[in-house]
């Protein structure tokens, strides 16, 4: 999957796996993104990640 915020790509089988290489990933590049977001934006960042995951071919 790729980083919604640059090119990065994160391939994992497991969405907690792609989470725990996303969330470093996020603190060091986009962590003006996570200390902006409010816990609404949070919860919608998870639905779509977990419905892009849902959606993204095996690999
Ligand atoms: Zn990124």
């Amino acid at each position: 999957m790729k980083c919604y915020d640059c090119e990065e790509v994160f391939e994992n089988e497991s969405s907690k796996g792609i989470l725990e290489q996303m969330y470093p990933h996020y603190m060091k590049e986009h962590a003006e993104i996570i200390t902006n977001a409010s816990e609404e934006e949070k919860s919608a960042w998870m639905e779509k990640f977990n419905a892009d995951f849902d959606a993204a071919p095996e690999m």
